[in-house]
């Protein structure tokens, strides 16, 4: 990470998606209509140039606890959960009346990590965005924080940002939260802590060592926001935090003033929306242990995994599931999709590909992990 250097523009990005974090939207005692409203006027305006507007907001288990006079935080999750149901409503009123002030509609989406796991039901909400952005609708999406346990809970709205980011196509992410971008420091610790304007090759260790803070509203802290941003850099988009206080903060961030951090996309060949996918949204259901020739072949040569190169699995997986390929040293070199079921891969582990079917008895396919199907860990480093 490094600051110092000199601050983009953004003039010419043509869709954007803004996540808003539970921290700002709310005053403690309920929804901070003020903030919501700045926010809305200031996205009017971006409307009026022409701009396409996503929103993912936080919020509804905060908004609900207020208008159910609950204080405490920690009420266990279905309790949560039916907070969030109180609080959702509330909250889409609330970006309703203030984008109506400007003759703008707006539309509610609820997901879980499972639907976008589910690669025909990712696809389902790409098109839905897409005719939502196309009738000039704004899309505000939350988790359906009713339904989701916590397993299979997105860990933070900046995580569903990152992963609502390839699906509507933005050029552009920005997360608004209470301070005003990235610091060397704990600011509310240390004097000597600055903001830093410009972050450029950020890495996955550089997240890692970010301070984990969260609020006690929301999920996220600043390192889930550093997070979603490196995932934006891998997909090519530029990440902007700043503070929901600031004064126009979209628009004048996009202007290139500098306020908050940015996050540059990284210089290397961008990941696609798919390789996203199977990367960071489809969880890994098992890992698959390779030898040294498959390991070669993998890295140096880019073939696809064969039978002949596993030699161990671990966990239960079905033909489709994400799985991990490991080294003999333990180390993950790649995330790719099965071709086999675990049961039927531990048979044919270590076998040659012309005896397969006939370990099987069946016709399968060659590889257990397709090349096309693959994405390297170094490309991600
Ligand atoms: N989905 C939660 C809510 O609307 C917030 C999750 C988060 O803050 O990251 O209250």
């Amino acid at each position: 990470m490094q600051g110092k250097l000199s601050r983009p523009s953004f003039k010419n990005v043509k869709r954007i998606l803004v996540k808003i974090g539970s921290r700002v939207l709310n005053t403690g005692q309920g929804l901070n209509y003020r903030v919501i409203e700045r926010i809305c006027d200031d996205l009017s305006m971006l409307k009026d140039r022409g701009i396409d507007i996503g929103i993912v907001s936080s919020g509804a288990i905060a908004a609900g606890n207020a208008l159910l006079g609950i204080r405490d935080h920690n009420v266990g999750l279905s309790k949560k959960q039916a907070l969030a149901a109180v609080g959702q409503g509330k909250l889409m009123s609330a970006y309703n009346d203030a984008f109506t002030r400007y003759g703008y509609k707006v539309a509610q989406i609820l997901i879980t990590l499972e639907d976008l796991e589910n690669r025909k039901r990712y696809l389902n909400v790409r098109n839905t965005l897409s005719a939502l952005l196309e009738f000039g609708v704004i899309p505000i999406i939350n988790e359906n924080d009713t339904v989701a346990v916590e397993e299979i809970q997105f860990t933070d709205n900046d995580m569903l940002a990152s992963m609502i980011l390839p699906i509507m196509e933005a050029g552009l992410l920005i997360i608004l939260t209470d301070t005003d971008g990235v610091y060397s420091a704990d600011p509310k610790r240390s004097k000597n802590a600055e903001r830093i304007s410009v972050i450029e090759h950020l890495k996955s260790s550089d997240v890692d060592r970010a301070s984990p803070l969260a609020g006690k509203w929301g999920r996220g802290g600043i390192e889930s926001k550093l997070k979603a941003a490196y995932h934006a850099s891998l997909l090519g988009v530029p990440t902007i935090i700043a503070s929901a206080y600031t004064d126009h903060v979209v628009s004048e961030a996009i202007n290139g003033n500098d306020l908050g951090t940015v996050v540059l996309p990284s210089r290397r060949k961008k990941i696609t929306s798919r390789g996203h996918w199977m990367s960071f949204v489809k969880r890994p259901k098992g890992s698959i242990y390779v030898d040294d020739g498959a390991l070669r072949a993998i890295l140096d040569s880019g073939k696809s995994l064969l039978p002949c190169g596993v030699t161990g699995i671990k966990g239960e997986f079905k033909t489709g599931d994400a799985v991990e390929i490991v080294d003999k040293t333990g180390k993950v070199i790649a995330v790719g999709l099965s071709n086999f079921p675990s049961h039927e891969l531990e048979q044919v582990k270590g076998a040659n590909t012309k005896d397969i079917a006939r370990i099987l008895g069946k016709e399968c396919d060659d590889e257990v992990v397709h090349r096309d199907n693959m994405i390297l860990r170094k490309e991600m480093a």
